[in-house]
């Protein structure tokens, strides 16, 4: 009988599924955490990160 995949690759996107849920609950945490700080930016070329959160933003407008 010939090997198939097809069992391997399912359960691998399952967990690609189970991962990108996850992904995005932190994701979340984390836009949640930084939509509450008091940002303190340190301006670079380009760009402004916050030093307390990491928050980052262009400073092109
Ligand atoms: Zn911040």
């Amino acid at each position: 009988m010939a090997p198939t995949y097809i069992d391997e690759i399912k359960k691998l996107k399952e967990e690609i599924d189970c991962l990108q849920q996850r992904i995005q609950y932190l994701q979340g945490k984390i836009n949640r955490i930084q939509l509450q700080c008091k940002h303190i930016f340190l301006e670079t070329t380009g760009m402004r990160t916050c030093q307390k959160c990491g928050f980052t933003e262009s400073t092109y407008y």
